[in-house]
């Protein structure tokens, strides 16, 4: 079938987009269908009106690293003059910050460092659980507790339960990249398996723990990669709301940053023009994730990577989640990206803006009370028409 028969079927009958359908989309379809397609189906599964966002802090409590992603530049080596690894104090104290301006959550993560033990992250869970009993904790991506897992000998699924127990919520997405084999083999070859990380997710996923996915896209891969990332990862959430009543909130996605890293030697000459993304390609790749995942409730625009104007597109082309204030972030930045925190402020007026109401949300996408925007715009009342 042509693209236009396939998008037209899909929607009319809403039956599930498949891998091979998903291609012919990425391919062939025009951007301005894709969007308008997305942006239908969001409305369909998130309603009309609101964009939900988040107030949380990324802390990144150790840059002690072994794994060497190829795209990294904010690991040191174990022994590197520049190596930090943070206190609970110093931890504790940017969480006051955070409460200050009524955050909601921390996205805790950092290195694959040999030199900690279990003890070093029960103890901090546990104090930061008893110094903060209203923030969620979303800490350690699967690659960590792989990590963990090395240097204590328990397996993934009890440093996850040793780590409950002491308070921890969730997992964040990081780490994802690519989950194909080849393409992964080719980033950052130390890094887990695909299988590692869709294991661990679904682990945390059988213990009731809030988990997201993620999706670094750019790194020369095709088109059919991107579906079978998207594709491993529906698979995944159809086995695990199966089995547990419980899969990932939202799917993220953001093109490589490149402009710092060693990585981004690398996209020089002939690759110049093929590593990475630009805007019209990931709101492609947004609006393909919103048709892709009809087992995932919340797509989120990704404003750190591609800026808040770009991000307003998203939200009118298949995301309904204008992420998080973030307030630091340290491990994307590191390759070049400058703006790495929003306030409260700058993003309900960029949701406004976009034509919708914005609302607070917590890390389980629940609706907090939030405060009226200083911006005052009148909304889109009427969606596009459907064109394809
Ligand atoms: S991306 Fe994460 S795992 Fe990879 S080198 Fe950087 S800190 Fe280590």
């Amino acid at each position: 079938m042509s693209w236009s028969e396939i998008l037209s079927s899909h929607m009319q009958a809403n039956t599930r987009l498949s891998p091979e359908d998903a291609i012919i989309l990425y391919n062939d379809a025009p951007l301005h269908s894709l969007r308008t397609a997305a942006n239908k189906r969001r409305k369909q599964i998130n309603g009309n009106q609101e964009v939900t966002y988040l107030i949380d802090r990324n802390i990144n409590y150790t840059n002690v690293c072994t794994i060497n992603c190829q795209f990294c530049s904010f690991y040191r080596p174990p022994g590197h003059e520049e190596t930090y690894t943070q206190t609970v104090e110093q931890i504790s104290a940017r969480i006051d910050e955070l409460e200050e301006i009524g955050g909601v959550r921390i996205l805790m993560q950092g290195g694959v460092n040999p030199e900690l033990g279990i003890d070093y992250y029960t103890d901090l869970i546990h104090e930061l659980r008893n110094r903060h009993p209203t923030i969620d904790l979303d800490c350690f991506s699967p690659i960590e507790i792989e990590g963990i897992a090395d240097v204590t000998g328990l397996t993934t699924l009890q440093v996850l339960e040793h780590l409950q127990k002491a308070g921890m919520h969730g997992l964040p997405g990081g780490g994802a990249e690519m989950l194909v084999d080849n393409i992964r083999k080719d980033v950052s070859p130390k890094k887990g398996s695909p299988d590692n990380w869709l294991r661990v997710m679904s682990e945390a996923q059988s213990l009731g723990m809030t988990t997201s996915a993620t999706n670094v896209f750019g790194f020369g891969e095709s088109n059919a990669d991107r579906v079978e990332h998207m594709r491993r990862i529906r698979d995944l959430q159809d086995e695990s709301i199966a089995k547990f009543g419980n899969g990932f909130t939202s799917f993220i996605a953001w093109p490589v940053q490149l402009e710092n890293n060693t990585y981004g030697k690398r996209n020089r000459g002939r690759n110049r023009f093929e590593l990475g993304a630009g805007p019209s390609e990931y709101l492609r790749h947004v609006a393909i994730s919103r048709l892709f995942f009809d087992n995932i409730e919340h797509i989120q625009a990704s404003w750190p990577t591609m800026g808040l104007s770009v991000a307003q597109m998203a939200l009118l082309g298949g995301a309904d989640d204008a992420g998080s204030t973030m307030m630091e972030e340290n491990v994307v930045s590191a390759s070049g990206t400058e703006k790495m925190s929003a306030s409260e402020n700058e993003l309900q007026d960029a949701i406004v803006r976009a034509g919708f109401v914005p609302r607070r949300r917590n890390s389980r996408y629940e609706l907090l009370d939030t405060p009226e925007p200083n911006t005052k715009l009148e909304r889109l009342v009427a969606p596009p028409p459907a064109q394809f």
